[in-house]
């Protein structure tokens, strides 16, 4: 019996965004949800379903390795359905593979997200939305000092009861911990035998913490500017002389590499540029660092667990907590794409890149993922000229727009 097969997909009539360059009048030939040849002129094959990109371009899927919901659904809800909500919802803006992002909270709601993500990820098909490589295991070892707006009750130290059941398998990828909490070292090293990208986030950790989390094996560091440590925040922890921390370590270490919420909300363009120019284009991820009220009306959300998450404010524009501060983003990766390329002095596949191949190789999951290369699989984006997703093809399917 003749197996049923897709037919070939061939996108064409766009200018490629290629990771160091742009090939005007292009197009990308798939097969059997891999990329099969990327260029000008390619021939078309028989049977093949052809999608004209109307000469806008033709992009790589984004990859956002920090985000923690959207489409009034987020992780920590500890669902399937909760989960299948956010991968539909940030599919629509360009997100072709995620990392559901853990916040600060019970065990048990930590341990009911990873296996609602590990589940919808088992069933998980490409009409579902944005494809799960692995879960961001982010919180809750946080510095108490520097929790955010994230829950303090449910930020800890580390303990390896906890967490050597949540490393139990590989779904875990980033991991997340605070350097300068006690057990922090065994934590990164634990997190270091699975291979997961380590990073060092909502701590206020100075330059020796840093020295001895990059021994451990750190090599990241969450959303640059926010909730990490800065000379003047070291200074109220030591006193004088004053110090260097998270951002003087970053910046000086080239095997660091960070990441920027570029909603324009929380970092104003100068920043961005200032990112970009000193860590470069290899080592600045786009993230979302999305929460549940993308796509929703503006109005007060729970952070985290719909049950007991703490509440915040949306405008619609972003996230915040009034008297407080910011909130996190309610925006997708294409807003991101959008600004950093209004704001920055970044090329388009600089900027692309960013949110793509870079996330891909920090992660480990390059070989497969985030350019547009020949046998990569084939998540792909068609943008109008104004940067704004048209279509989402997710290893060659395309997903219905909503
Ligand atoms: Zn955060
Ligand atoms: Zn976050």
């Amino acid at each position: 019996m003749k197996k049923k097969t897709t037919p070939p997909l061939l996108i064409q009539n766009g200018s490629l965004i290629l990771p160091d360059r742009m090939v005007e009048g292009g197009a990308v030939l798939c097969e059997r949800g891999r990329i099969k040849a990327v260029g000008k002129d390619l021939p078309v094959p028989e049977n093949a379903t052809v999608v004209d990109a109307k000469g806008g371009y033709i992009s790589p899927g984004f990859i956002d390795i920090h985000v923690h919901g959207g489409g009034g659904a987020d992780f920590m809800d500890g669902t399937v359905p909760a989960v299948r909500t956010v991968l539909a919802a940030h599919a629509q803006h360009g997100t072709t593979t995620i990392f559901p992002t853990t916040t600060t909270g019970a065990s048990v709601q930590i341990m009911a997200m990873l296996n609602a993500c590990r589940e919808a990820a088992r069933t998980w098909e490409p009409a579902h939305g944005s494809r799960i490589e692995g879960v961001h295991l982010y919180g809750p070892y946080f510095a108490a000092d520097k929790v955010g707006c994230h829950s303090r009750r449910g930020r800890r130290d580390p303990s390896p009861d906890e967490y050597t059941r949540w490393f139990r398998d590989d779904l875990v990828r980033i991991a997340t911990c605070a350097a300068e909490l006690p057990g922090a070292e065994a934590f990164y090293q634990a997190a270091r035998k699975k291979r997961c990208l380590i990073t060092c986030g909502h701590s206020n950790s100075n330059w020796a913490e840093m020295q001895a989390a990059f021994k451990a094996g750190v090599r990241h560091v969450d959303h640059f500017w926010c909730a990490m440590s800065s000379v003047s925040s070291l200074r109220s922890r030591f006193g004088t002389p004053m110090q260097a921390g998270m951002e003087q370590f970053v910046l000086a270490m080239p095997e660091m590499s960070t990441e920027v919420i570029a909603d324009g909300m929380h970092l104003a363009p100068e920043l961005l540029e200032f990112a970009f120019r000193m860590k470069g284009v290899g080592r600045l991820c786009l993230v979302t660092d999305c929460n549940r009220a993308m796509d929703m009306p503006p109005g007060r959300y729970r952070f985290g667990s719909e049950d007991d998450g703490d509440f915040f404010e949306s405008d619609g524009k972003v996230g915040f907590v009034p008297g407080q501060g910011l909130a996190s983003s309610v925006v997708g990766l294409d807003h991101m794409v959008r600004t950093m390329k209004k704001s920055t002095s970044a090329s388009l596949p600089d900027v692309v890149r960013m949110a793509s191949l870079t996330p891909a190789e920090r992660v480990g999951i390059a070989k497969n993922y985030g350019s547009l290369e020949d046998g990569k699989q084939a998540d792909i984006l068609v943008l109008n000229r104004r940067l704004e997703v048209k279509q989402t093809f997710i290893s060659g399917v395309e997903v219905p727009r909503e």
